[in-house]
């Protein structure tokens, strides 16, 4: 396999990485946090190279990979793009969830570009709404083409905290959190949709938090740290356990969500 120059520091943090063929693209949300707003979530790549600490998808086994092994293995289903033109039919008028187990701009898309042929054959189909969610950079690549979806794609930005140390910690291998708001900014400037998502919310400080993205979308998702039996860094749930102690975290996220709503009566 031949990779860009520009991905070799990164490729070389992932040990395994395997061409695979895809049984189908479009999985149906009949239960789970997506069901109910989404009928299907995509994902061209399995496995995720940000490798997030919080991450909730090794809870899910998948046989091949264990938990520990999160962050050091990509699968590229080569043939998404034809499977979504097969499955066609499901697209129309349908909720797609895009990323849901995966960054779908972590930068093996530098050298597949399935993001992009996806959302090229989803554009032929008229959905009814897309989700896109990543925390790259990358997505500004595709801003003409993300507009031609028009109101019915959003691009949902992860912002977990505004301090680039704490990121580091727990998001070791995501684009910088100044990066993350240069996209906001960007994707904001072209007319297109965003939310910030903030879960889990890390430590931060509350107000820069809001003060910082707050020009730049109207939406937030925020949630509280989840699953830590699976979190692969618990010495860091240890060293923040006092901000993630759930009386005070619960506050925090309270406040965040009346600085961005006002207060909820
Ligand atoms: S970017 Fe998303 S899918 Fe990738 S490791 Fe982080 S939380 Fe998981």
């Amino acid at each position: 396999m031949t990779f860009p120059l520009g991905l070799i520091p990164y490729i070389r943090m992932v040990k395994n990485i395997s061409e695979i063929t895809a049984a189908s693209m479009l999985v149906p949300q009949k239960s789970g946090s997506l069901a109910g707003a989404y009928d299907f979530s995509l994902n061209p790549y399995a496995g995720c190279a940000f490798s997030c600490s919080y991450c909730y998808v090794p809870k899910f086994p998948n046989g091949k990979h264990s938990p520990n092994e999160w962050g050091q293995w990509i699968e590229i289903k080569t043939n998404a793009p034809q499977l979504i033109q097969k499955e066609r039919l499901k697209v129309f008028g349908s909720r797609i969830f895009f990323g849901s187990a995966t960054d779908p701009y972590q930068y093996i898309e530098l050298k597949y570009r399935l993001t992009r042929r996806c959302l090229e054959q989803l554009l032929k189909y008229q959905p009814k709404k897309i989700t896109l969610h990543t925390r790259s950079h990358l997505v500004l690549e595709d801003t003409e083409l993300i507009k031609s979806f028009g109101a019915s794609l959003s691009v949902g930005i992860s912002i977990t905290t505004d301090n680039e140390k704490i990121a580091r910690k727990f998001e070791p291998s995501a684009p910088s959190i100044a990066r993350r708001l240069e996209l906001l900014q960007q994707l904001h400037k072209n007319g297109i949709r965003t939310h910030v998502s903030m879960a889990p919310l890390l430590p931060c400080n509350p107000d820069r938090l809001v003060k910082l993205i707050s020009p730049f979308t109207k939406k937030i998702w925020i949630g509280q740290m989840n699953y830590p039996e699976i979190n692969n860094r618990p010495h860091l749930l240890q060293k923040y356990s006092e901000f993630f102690a759930s009386k005070n975290y619960q506050a925090i996220i309270g406040a965040i969500q009346n600085k961005m709503y006002g207060p909820q009566l």
